[in-house]
């Protein structure tokens, strides 16, 4: 289990900062954020250092997210949320702050006021839109 010093989530991981598990097996671990964006925000972490999820073992990146809604759910009832988020945040500019792979468990009540919203940007045409697919399509069959 390669750790990182100076990584907050590997220091969790080495019990060297405290925590609030809600969940724990051999490939990950999931405790409450402690700057939640409401009541039962859960990250979940694999037990192993990597910043982004295109860097990750593949099978730390199954555990986590064949146990993501499975927190959700359970989250979900012992908040009495009425729905959740799943979210993965990778690079600065998509709001990574701990560089350290992780999934957001973020429950959702009616009205609560949390706020993701789009800037509002538009394809120029249809054809700008078929030619940013194609771009992608070419780097994926690289
Ligand atoms: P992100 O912005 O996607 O990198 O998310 C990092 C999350 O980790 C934030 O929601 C922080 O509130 C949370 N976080 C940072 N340090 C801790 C900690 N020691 N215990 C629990 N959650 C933490
Ligand atoms: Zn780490």
């Amino acid at each position: 289990m390669p750790l990182v010093n100076d990584c907050v989530f590997c220091k969790i991981l080495r019990g060297e900062i405290p925590n609030t598990t809600i969940y724990e097996d051999d490939m990950v671990l999931a405790f409450l954020d402690i700057a939640p964006y409401n009541l039962g925000h859960t990250v979940i972490i694999p037990k192993t250092h990597c910043v982004s999820s295109t860097e990750l073992d593949p099978e730390y990146l199954c555990a986590m997210i064949k146990v993501a809604p499975k927190i959700g759910a359970a989250v979900l009832r012992a908040t009495k949320a009425e729905g959740f988020h799943i979210v993965q945040n990778n690079g600065r500019a998509a709001g990574q702050t701990v560089p350290h792979v992780h999934f957001h468990v973020m429950p959702r009540f009616a009205g609560d006021g949390v706020i993701f919203s789009s800037s509002g940007v538009k394809y120029d045409s249809p054809e700008a839109m078929q030619e940013l697919a194609s771009k992608v399509r070419t780097v994926l069959a690289k």
